[in-house]
C-alpha cells in the first residue's frame, strides 16, 4: 500500500498529497528533486527488476540484482539455443496442409527469446547494476579468501603442506566457479 507524503506543513500538520510514482515526497515537499527523482527512478527499476523475476517463475532471494544476474545468463543461453534451432530450419516458414503458410515455432520462440535477452539486458545496463554484481561477487571472493587464510593458519601445517595450498585453493575455486550441484554440497 502506497503511503501519503506526509511532510510537515506549515499549519502543524502532515501533508496528504500523494508522492511522486516511486518517490516518498509530494511535488510540493521535494518529491521533484533531481535526488528524489533518481531515487525514485531506483525503486522503479528495482522494482520492475522483481516483477521481471516473478515473471519467470523465479523467486527473488536476497539481492534481485544478482538474481537479475543469474536470470540474464539463463535467458541468453535459451536464445542461443532457440538460434541454433532456427539456424537448422529450410527458412523462416513453411506451407501446411492446408496449403497456407505459417510461420515455424522455432522462430516464435526464438523471437520471444531475443526480446526477454533484450529486456534483462536493459534492466541490468539500468543505473550500472552489472557493476554492482560484480562488485559484491569481488566481496565475496575477498570474504572467501578471508576465510581459507584463517583456516589454514590454524593447521599448523608443515613448510611442504603450506607451499601446496595456493595449488589446492586455485583447484577447489575453479571447480566451484565451474558450478557445484546441489547433490554436492554439504547437507544445509
Ligand atoms: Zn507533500
Amino acid at each position: 500500500m502506497k503511503d501519503r507524503c506526509n511532510a510537515r506543513t506549515r499549519s502543524g500538520g502532515n501533508c496528504r498529497r500523494w508522492p511522486l510514482a516511486g518517490g516518498t515526497r509530494c511535488k510540493l515537499h521535494g518529491g521533484a528533486s533531481p535526488r528524489a527523482k533518481a531515487a525514485a527512478q531506483r525503486r522503479l527499476v528495482e522494482a520492475d527488476a522483481r516483477a521481471a523475476l516473478a515473471h519467470e517463475g523465479l523467486r527473488p532471494l536476497g539481492d534481485p540484482i544478482i538474481e537479475l544476474g543469474k536470470l540474464a545468463t539463463e535467458v541468453s543461453a535459451m536464445k542461443d539455443a532457440l538460434a541454433a534451432r532456427v539456424n537448422a530450419l529450410d527458412g523462416p516458414t513453411f506451407t501446411d496442409a492446408f496449403g497456407s503458410e505459417q510461420v515455424h515455432a522455432e522462430v516464435r520462440l526464438y523471437s520471444d527469446a531475443l526480446d526477454r535477452t533484450i529486456k534483462v539486458l536493459d534492466l541490468l545496463g539500468k543505473h550500472d547494476l552489472d557493476a554492482r554484481l560484480v562488485r559484491v561477487q569481488e566481496d565475496q571472493g575477498r570474504l572467501f579468501q578471508y576465510l581459507v587464510a584463517g583456516v589454514v593458519s590454524e593447521l599448523a601445517l608443515t613448510p611442504e603442506q603450506t607451499a601446496f595450498v595456493p595449488e589446492v585453493m586455485t583447484k577447489w575455486l575453479r571447480k566451484t566457479a565451474e558450478g557445484v550441484r546441489s547433490n554436492e554440497l554439504p547437507a544445509a
